[in-house]
């Protein structure tokens, strides 16, 4: 239709077909799926063994240009390319897509289903809640949190022995070691099964985990955009006198759980991960991790659904899988391995899987070669790097483009001298996906006022900077069939074979890690470590987690650290002000600058516009 109506209004024009008919369609057997509602479904990990010698298909990333606040289309082209490749040259596709949080849906950013007529329907129920897994993450993560605090707490109020009779209680008479504490005992090298046969001193070390509160690690989590949760005070209770202390939340999306959910590979792996999850350091400088504590079984527990990656479809019928939501400036931005895994058994050999990495490639896409490319071991084909005219007129120095504020002229009339100037950054983006030896297609996901001088004039500078191809896309306004040139790029690259490789070895120290990220990706001079981030990585190490790969924390707003610096910023030096490590992941998550892991709300957030019909019960004001 012409004017394209509301995102919500085309995704509600489209009756989706049943959950079970598309299941049966791509192949699933009946008690593969568990069916939530009409139109959605998870898919059972048993299918990975069903399918073990199928050979996989093709393996296509979507990355961007360095984007403005409003997003320039990564989703929607990831669906545009599906809706082509299998409604149009009748080729097996799946897409493969991040849930979105709540957090930007009721904020600033809006949903994440795609948009126009290549989105993943029906967009509310993608939008909110889905099947709940960024609900099981919170629980999850704020039930270890509870934990942490809370043993802190009864081992100062407790004797040895009194703490040790509670941990391992009497029953009947008996006492005995529950699996977690025979794990415990082995790592603190006591060959003992007999509760009652530990002297002293191993009752002791065995009962307290001297966590040093200083250095406590794990945050709180909320799927919501609180900055009044940034720093607070937590224990003010009468109850908890004296064991008061600064904390913070963090958005849910960043939990490491969130990563533990993107990067496993199956229910057993995901169980050692969780276990692996190290929250603080004990008074002697070791490590303290989620098994230490004893909750290792009771977050599987939580997740155990979760890991179950969810089935829906395009507005065309074409299947997708939604699963994990790591956003890409505060963590590794990618959706989940194992949708990625199913999904290429499942579009057979000829077949291909599009998967999307978040915001720029600088960061989203870095992030999906070293880190999860790495965990997964599979081997990208091609890069999408999705490009719009309004990003490059930015970064060829336009007016400043806010969420909620209308474009200024410089956007909605000709000016081929703001694209030239801006596709510098696109020129720089391209440059970053060859680091990684595979082919870059751009794909210029065009908007109604674009004019053809300027289209012409991306696709010729994308070919120059050394891109495969460089097409123009119309998916948004006419669905599939605007992207089918796009596809047959995609197809012809994808058959070229991939010379990928890594941008460093996780071999070398953490801070050669990082100097190689900031030098080679995003263009720096050199990095600037806080005191506090030097100490962190020299107690990483020491604890020896200096071999993981690296998630940066950065503005996704510029190729730098600060978000203003449009087009491609030089001779900046990156200050790294702390590190994290999130062994479970598998990462060491340094951050750049003033990086928050918890957003705000702007004046006039996307709430304003949302509400609900109590007459038909139809959300109204998601886009
Ligand atoms: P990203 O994944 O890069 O953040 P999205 O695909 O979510 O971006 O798109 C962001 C928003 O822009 C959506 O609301 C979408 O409907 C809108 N949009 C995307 N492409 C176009 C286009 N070509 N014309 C008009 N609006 C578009």
């Amino acid at each position: 239709l012409s004017p394209v109506p509301s995102d919500l209004e085309i995704s509600r024009a489209q009756t989706p077909k049943a959950v079970d008919v598309l299941a049966k369609e791509i192949g699933l057997l009946a008690d593969e799926i568990e069916i939530y509602g009409k139109s959605k479904a998870k898919v059972r990990l048993s299918l990975l063994e069903r399918l073990k010698d199928q050979a996989d298909g093709k393996y296509v990333l979507v990355a961007g240009i360095t984007p403005t606040p409003l997003g320039e289309g990564k989703s929607t082209v990831t669906v545009g390319l599906v809706q082509a490749l299998t409604a149009h040259l009748n080729i097996n596709s799946f897409a493969c897509l991040r849930q979105p949080s709540q957090g930007p849906t009721f904020g600033v950013k809006g949903g994440a289903a795609g948009g126009g007529y290549a989105q993943v329907i029906p967009m509310e129920e993608f939008n909110l809640h889905l099947t709940g897994d960024i609900h099981a993450i919170t629980a999850a993560n704020n039930l270890l949190a509870a934990a942490i605090d809370t043993r802190i707490l009864h081992e100062n109020t407790q004797t040895d022995k009194a703490l040790y009779n509670r941990l391992v209680p009497s029953v009947n008479g008996v006492r005995e070691f529950s699996s977690i504490q025979l794990a415990r005992l082995k790592k603190l090298g006591i060959n003992k099964t007999d509760p009652s046969a530990l002297t002293e001193e191993e009752v002791s070390k065995f009962a307290r985990l001297n966590i040093d509160p200083s250095t406590i690690t794990w945050q709180r989590v909320l799927d919501t955009n609180d900055r009044f949760l940034r720093k607070m005070t937590i224990g003010q209770a009468p109850t908890e006198k004296g064991y008061s202390r600064q904390a913070q939340f963090d958005i849910a999306v960043a939990s490491e759980i969130m990563a533990v959910l993107a990067l496993t590979d199956s229910l057993a792996d995901m169980k050692e991960r969780l276990g692996r999850m190290v929250v603080a350091s004990d008074k002697d400088g070791q490590p303290v991790t989620a098994e230490d504590l004893g909750v290792t079984g009771a977050l599987t527990v939580l997740m155990k659904d979760a890991i179950k990656p969810n089935l829906m479809q395009t507005l065309e019928g074409t299947p997708v899988f939604v699963h994990a939501g790591p956003f890409a400036n505060i963590a590794h931005g990618n959706s989940s391995v194992l949708a990625d895994k199913i999904a290429l058994k499942l579009v057979g050999e000829e077949g291909f899987v599009v998967t999307e990495a978040g915001f720029g490639a600088d960061i989203g896409m870095e992030k999906f070669f070293n880190i999860k490319c790495r965990a997964s071991g599979l081997v990208p084909n091609a890069v999408v790097l999705v490009a719009t005219v309004r990003a490059l007129k930015m970064h060829g120095g336009g007016p400043s483009v806010t969420a909620g504020v209308p474009l200024k002229r410089e956007y909605t009339e000709e000016n081929i001298q703001l694209v030239a100037d801006g596709c510098c950054n696109l020129q720089k983006q391209i440059q970053i996906a060859q680091l990684f030896g595979v082919p870059v297609i751009v794909a210029l996901n065009v908007f109604k006022t674009d004019t053809r001088a300027e289209i012409d004039l991306v696709c010729e500078l994308a070919k120059r900077a050394g891109a495969f191809d460089a097409v123009p896309c119309y998916h948004w306004s006419i669905g599939g069939k605007g992207t089918v040139e796009l596809a047959r790029a995609v197809r012809e690259a994808a058959s070229k074979g991939s010379r990928f490789r890594f941008l460093y070895d996780v071999q070398l120290p953490i801070v050669e890690k990082i100097r190689t990220i900031a030098q080679a990706v995003y263009g720096a001079k050199d990095i600037e470590l806080s005191p506090e981030a030097q100490s962190k990585i020299d107690r990483y190490t020491q604890q020896g987690f200096g071999n993981l790969p690296i998630c940066m924390a950065k503005t996704h707003l510029s190729l730098s650290h600060q978000p203003d610096k449009k087009g491609v910023p030089r001779d900046f030096i990156l200050p790294i002000s702390d590190v994290r490590a999130s062994i479970g992941a598998g990462f060491i998550y340094p951050l750049v600058g003033t990086m928050s892991t918890m957003p705000g709300l702007p004046t006039r957030p996307c709430f304003y516009d949302i509400d609900l019909d109590t007459e038909t019960e139809q959300v109204k004001g998601l886009f």
